[in-house]
């Protein structure tokens, strides 16, 4: 596995962000400060097994040591600015905030399967994609692997509390994880630790707009999680006019790197079609759509598109929803309809933030 260099461990008063540390890290760490590197496997076991928010829990440590972490080290730095209850399914949408004004969103997902936890990977996104809130005031800076790994613990704190805990985690929030790939995979590496969260790598979902480089890299680096790619359309006009990246990255050279994921990590992709009225939802996409994707391992996530009201989106409408996953299954590709998570609530990505940022 490609070890990524450590990042941001400090901020700005000078106290160390333990949220950003892999255990290793913070062995070395400890021993840096002149104390035995297993401190560091204990205080990694406060923070993601028992959720400690203060160092006055961590019991087996001496008490100097605690009152000396409490002045040059934070757990978390993020508070909830807002928090959103789904009446109909139990999604809980947070919307947190970090001492430098950012806000971003993360939402805690019931699935009969487990509880999975969608995380922002960017505050904003350059990526510019027609049909999505997150990215209507840019990219504004990146999350640390830290800042990913505090959004977690909201949602891993509230289960905790019920008995439950996080099964699942996708990088599906705000943001582009293959444009800050290095905090992505160190985030990956903390939640994953199994003396941690322990969250299984085919339990991790990179959802990527389609950045071949970033695809390729991740084939290499020996994480073999699941990976998610938004497609959203058969043709590279259609794609090109909904998905700027398109440009660049055109369709042909994203399956081949597809392809290439496939090969190295022996997973199947898993394409995300966001279904928009009128736009890419007929018989004849579904056609183009499988005689894409038949080659590749792979299934297709259907995505009736959430009501954007500064984009005008149309929704397509069910019966036709049905009838483009009927029309895939027909021509030999797998695709069901994602079933929508807490839709009486502001769940499409970047609509709580861009509500929130509308208000004050
Ligand atoms: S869909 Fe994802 S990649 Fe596209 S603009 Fe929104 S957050 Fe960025």
């Amino acid at each position: 596995m490609e070890k990524v260099q450590s990042t941001t461990h400090v901020q700005g008063d000078g106290r160390a962000r333990l949220y950003n540390f892999r255990q290793d890290e913070l062995a070395k760490w400890f021993q840096s400060r002149g104390e035995p590197a297993y401190r560091g496997r204990q205080v990694f076991q406060w923070l993601y097994q028992h959720l400690a928010v203060t160092f006055d829990e961590m019991t087996n440590l001496p008490k100097p040591l605690r009152s000396r972490l409490a002045e040059c080290a934070v757990i978390g730095t993020a508070q909830e600015r807002l928090r959103q209850v789904s009446k109909v399914d139990g999604t809980v949408k947070f919307l947190l905030a970090w001492p430098d004004g950012v806000t971003v969103e993360t939402v805690l997902m019931r699935h009969n399967y487990g509880n999975s936890v969608c995380v922002s990977t960017q505050v904003g996104c350059k990526m510019g994609c027609r049909f999505c809130a997150s990215t209507l005031g840019g990219m504004i800076r990146q999350m640390t692997a830290g800042e990913m790994v505090e959004q977690l613990m909201f949602s891993a704190r509230l289960l905790r509390q019920e008995g439950g805990r996080v099964s699942s985690v996708v990088l599906m929030g705000s943001g582009e994880p293959m444009d800050n790939y290095d905090e992505a995979m160190k985030f990956i590496d903390i939640i994953h630790d199994p003396d941690g969260l322990n969250i299984g790598l085919r339990h991790i979902t990179v959802s990527t707009v389609g950045l071949v480089p970033g695809i390729v890299r991740l084939a290499d680096d020996g994480r073999p999680v699941t990976l998610a790619v938004s497609l959203h359309a058969p043709t590279d006009e259609l794609r090109s006019s909904m998905m700027p990246v398109n440009r660049a990255y055109p369709i042909a050279k994203l399956l081949d790197a597809c392809r290439y994921y496939c090969r190295k990590t022996g997973r199947r992709i898993s394409f995300e079609y966001a279904l928009v009225g009128g736009k890419n939802d007929s018989l004849e996409h579904a056609r183009q759509l499988a005689s894409l994707v038949r080659d590749i391992p792979c299934h297709i996530n259907l995505i009736p598109v959430n009501y954007v009201p500064e984009r005008n989106l149309r929704r397509t409408p069910r019966d036709q929803v049905l009838a483009f996953q009927r029309e895939l299954q027909a021509q030999g590709v797998n695709a069901t309809v994602r079933r929508e998570m807490g839709h009486d609530i502001a769940a499409a990505c970047g609509q709580l933030r861009a509500e929130y940022a509308g208000r004050v």
